[in-house]
């Protein structure tokens, strides 16, 4: 059986070798993402898998695969946003997602951000950084005073709950599914406005959809406290970066903690090192010293590549072998 892998990235070599060393297939790469200039390398493979955050809305590209006998594409994220379910159904090609690859790796990145606001690292590392070794401004609550609000108390919420609980945090958590059981150390709220008035720290790890698209905005931002932080480890588009842009600079809030952004797009994995940066929010955001910005690598963990290559490589054989997969999405 052979597979092509797209998007390969710096991380996922040593997982393919170790995947190759098990698992009887040939296995070829492009460091490309699926397009309409590379469609064409996965001709002669049986399977393929991608990963990639822009969406693949050229019907061609369907079609080709579909042309080349491809049956499936094993995507190596949880999301699927990026496919039209419609076109793969109509060109026959299953598809396949990871749906949990390491929700610690996600949790960890959010317990970061926390501990980095907290403690006032955005102050202190460019004070250290130009040898001012001063204390004012530095002062800073211990995280077992205070409360943590998780906006979806799902996998992800989960962990973060049980990481945050565990160093003395009361948790208070919002979710449209309440799963009590699971999560004993989460009080949950019956609002979400309840939460937002409530925590020192919020935390989001809901999905993006219609539901929770722009939920943080001029509105909601105005319920926080103005000493809390709001972090997002989530997707970008739940939170408005003009709205909280206007929030931090009349005060409204402390601080943000962003690992993904509603203007993430064209620049998160891109070298803008010297060129100029044409998106106004995330300008500004970078500008502001109380706003933590990662380039959507909460995931980024090495436990979290090696499941991704494992999940989708196993989900495409089975695919291809017996037609069906627990990781099908419908
Ligand atoms: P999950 O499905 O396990 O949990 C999501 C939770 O949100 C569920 O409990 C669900 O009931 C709840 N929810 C859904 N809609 C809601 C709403 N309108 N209000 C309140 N709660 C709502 O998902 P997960 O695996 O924990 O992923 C959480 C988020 O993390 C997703 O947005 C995912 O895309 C994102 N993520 C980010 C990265 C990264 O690298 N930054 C990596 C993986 C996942």
């Amino acid at each position: 059986m052979k597979i092509f892998i797209y998007g390969v990235h710096d991380g996922e070599f040593e997982p393919i070798d170790e995947y190759l060393k098990i698992n009887n297939i040939k296995i070829e790469y492009t460091t490309e993402q699926l397009n309409s200039d590379t469609v064409s390398l996965a001709q002669g493979f049986d399977g393929i898998s991608i990963k990639q955050s822009n969406h693949i809305t050229d019907e061609s590209i369907y079609k080709k695969l579909n042309t080349y006998n491809i049956k499936q594409i094993a995507l190596r994220t949880a999301g699927y946003d990026m496919i039209d379910l419609k076109l793969a159904n109509k060109y026959n090609l299953t598809i396949t997602n990871v749906p949990a690859y390491s929700p610690n790796a996600i949790a960890e990145m959010a317990l970061t951000h926390t501990m980095f606001l907290l403690r006032k690292m955005y102050l202190t590392i460019p004070r250290i950084k130009s040898h001012n070794f001063t204390w004012p401004g530095l002062l800073a609550p211990e995280i077992r005073n205070l409360t943590i609000g998780i906006i979806g108390v799902g996998r992800i919420g989960g962990v973060y709950a049980k990481l945050v609980s565990g160093l003395g945090a009361k948790v208070i958590g919002y979710d449209i599914v309440r799963r009590e059981h699971e999560n004993p150390v989460v009080e949950y709220q019956e609002t979400l406005n309840e939460l937002l008035r409530k925590a020192d720290i919020i935390s989001i790890h809901t999905p993006h959809d219609d539901s929770t698209e722009n939920m943080i905005n001029k509105k909601t931002l105005k319920l926080m406290k103005p000493t809390a932080y709001l972090i997002n480890t989530a997707r970008g588009p739940i939170v408005n970066s003009r709205d909280l842009i206007d929030a931090l600079e009349n005060k409204e809030l402390a601080g943000a903690g962003l690992d993904t952004l509603d203007c993430e797009i064209n620049y998160f994995q891109h070298n803008y090192h010297g060129k100029e940066i044409k998106s106004k929010e995330l300008k500004k955001l970078l500008q502001m010293e109380n706003v933590l910005i990662t380039p959507h690598i909460s995931f980024f963990t090495k436990t979290a590549l090696k499941n991704m290559i494992d999940i989708s490589l196993d989900s495409a054989i089975e695919v291809l072998t017996s037609k069906t997969s627990k990781n099908i999405v419908k």
